[in-house]
């Protein structure tokens, strides 16, 4: 018997970059791939930094612009997300092939997020969409608070 794998995320996620580096005639660099690997690996909100350093963690020896780079290329290919959480804090980001549309609420004293999903956004959202005469194509909703956490509470 023949037990066949389900493709992982990041088997998909790396077809999809695949096909984007031939058509933008990229060259199919090994960093391109370990990075895309390394941020499916990941379920938080990350920072280049966090990316960076866990990279070097394992001894993978790549640059930070590299690094940078490759974000950006996977974010302008919709592979990763990139959220801008607060003005004055780093951008955060997130793998987004195969994730469901979702909130934020973040805590601004740790920095801990915390997503949700609520269905009665896509009811606000058809209501604005036909009194508005815009077509939605996309959203972002993020609330700021302060978490449970002793230390954050007593700040
Ligand atoms: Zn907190
Ligand atoms: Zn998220």
């Amino acid at each position: 018997m023949v037990i066949k794998k389900e493709p992982t995320l990041y088997d998909q996620a790396r077809e999809v970059l695949d096909s984007k580096i031939e058509e933008m005639g990229l060259r199919k660099t090994q960093e391109r791939y370990r990075i895309l690997e390394e941020i499916y690996k990941r379920e938080d909100h990350f920072e280049i930094e966090d990316l960076f350093d866990s990279m070097l963690q394992q001894n993978f020896n790549v640059s930070k612009a590299t690094v940078y780079n490759v974000v950006e290329l996977l974010t302008e290919i919709g592979l990763v997300i990139r959220h801008n959480f607060g003005n004055k804090n780093a951008a955060r980001y997130e793998k987004a092939f195969g994730r469901r549309q979702h909130s934020h609420i973040i805590c601004t004293k740790c920095n801990k997020v915390v997503e949700f999903c609520d269905p009665r956004l896509l009811l606000i959202q058809n209501t604005v969409e036909k009194y508005s005469g815009i077509t939605i194509k996309d959203h972002s909703l993020v609330f700021y608070g302060v978490c449970d956490n002793e230390s954050c509470q007593k700040k």
